[in-house]
């Protein structure tokens, strides 16, 4: 007779990884395809693009939008937009796109310290920062948890600099006033394979009035405004008629796949709760969640240390993600910086060495989370 399988034994279980893509039925993608080959639009702000903005605005809540490849096109295009120069401040605890935007405009990074409760930029800290050359501040709604955008609103207008939200996690936020999008002058969001809502790769932008969206169009369509006229050094942005159909078929599934996230976040966070040394990130006054990521923060009193655990997840097949370890400030091309240093942001860098981000996606059963659950637990 068969023995009976070991929980530990990764061989019984196919890996896990950190996410997994939400995708629709193939069969229901075809005839958005069959359109696309009898229009033989392919790109250029075709019919399925003009549809798809329409449909995410009204879905999120915003008054414009404009959609790009992807969500660092967007951030670079949304610093363009606004005329970005000179210093920037932003946070070190993100995805390393968000300072990369800023060195691709030739713009200097100033990183200021995270809210220890929120992981989101401290706005208590960001006035010690800002010098004559500060023209912004780019926060990231971390994880999907709002910013303290009120403060932030308030510190920007007090010294006149513009906000640009990098707004990546955050698809179908909403906090106090709505959607947490129109914060900020613009807030950039991604629409990446492993971020909530996927079109495979795609972004946009989210702007306040009907003029940012027609500069941002030409800025994204290389500054064309016509056949014969250019009005600025544009890029190529656009997303193509492939992405945007299968974004309007995407949207159909979404509320149900928050529904699945919010009770893996809620199966853990009870489970969670009672693990000495294992702290789960509380939410920071979010009306409507999208629950995109689970982080844990290990602490000194866990069993194990952050790298172990990290380790024992994977030796049974299960791949947590560091997320964000290293710090942004961490890596060569920032790290020489006056602000990267880590007396400058020890709470990002606390953060950075705690942090593990478990798996979460509609398709993670029970019992997947159970099993790593157990793994946590330790029995
Ligand atoms: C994913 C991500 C980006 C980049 O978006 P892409 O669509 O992958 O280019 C930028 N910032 C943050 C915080 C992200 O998580």
């Amino acid at each position: 007779m068969k023995k009976k399988s070991q929980m530990t034994d990764p061989q019984e279980h196919p890996p896990i990884y950190v996410t997994q893509p939400l995708l629709p039925p193939l069969e229901e993608f075809i005839p958005y395809l069959e359109q696309i080959w009898a229009s033989k639009r392919l790109t250029n702000s075709g019919p399925f693009h003009q549809q798809f903005e329409q449909a995410l605005c009204d879905y999120l809540g915003v008054k414009h939008l404009a959609l790009f490849t992807n969500g660092t096109l967007a951030l670079v295009t949304a610093l363009q937009a606004l005329r970005i120069r000179d210093e920037v401040i932003t946070t070190p605890y993100s995805f390393v796109a968000t300072a990369h935007a800023l060195l691709w405009n030739g713009i200097k990074p100033v990183f200021v310290d995270i809210d220890p409760n929120t992981l989101n930029l401290d706005p208590a800290k960001i006035e010690a920062a800002i010098t004559p050359q500060t023209t912004a501040i780019m926060p990231v709604h971390c994880y999907g948890h709002p910013c303290d955008v009120d403060r932030i609103q308030e510190i920007a207008d007090n010294y006149g600099l513009k906000v640009i939200y990098d707004a990546a996690h955050a698809f179908g936020v909403q906090c106090h006033s709505g959607s947490v999008l129109n914060h900020g002058d613009l807030s950039i969001i991604s629409f990446h394979a492993t971020k909530v809502f996927n079109t495979f790769e795609g972004g946009a932008i989210v702007c306040p009035d009907a003029k940012t969206k027609r500069h941002i169009d030409h800025l994204k369509n290389f500054g064309f405004v016509d056949e014969v006229t250019v009005v600025a050094p544009g890029i190529n942005g656009k997303m193509s008629e492939i992405n945007a159909a299968f974004g309007l078929l995407q949207l159909k599934g979404i509320d149900e796949a928050r529904e699945k996230r919010k009770a893996i976040d809620n199966r853990y966070r009870k489970a969670l709760a009672k693990v000495q040394g294992i702290n789960c990130l509380p939410a920071a006054g979010e009306k409507v969640a999208n629950y995109p990521y689970f982080p844990i923060l290990v602490q000194p009193d866990y069993r194990l240390s952050r790298d172990a655990l990290y380790q024992e997840l994977q030796d049974n097949g299960i791949y947590a993600r560091r997320y964000f370890y290293p710090l942004i400030s961490d890596f060569p091309m920032y790290r020489g910086m006056l602000s990267a240093t880590h007396t400058n942001l020890p709470v990002a860098y606390k953060a950075a060495n705690e942090v593990i981000c478990l798996p979460i996606y509609p398709a993670l059963s029970n019992e997947q989370v159970d099993f790593i659950l157990q793994i946590i637990v330790g029995k």
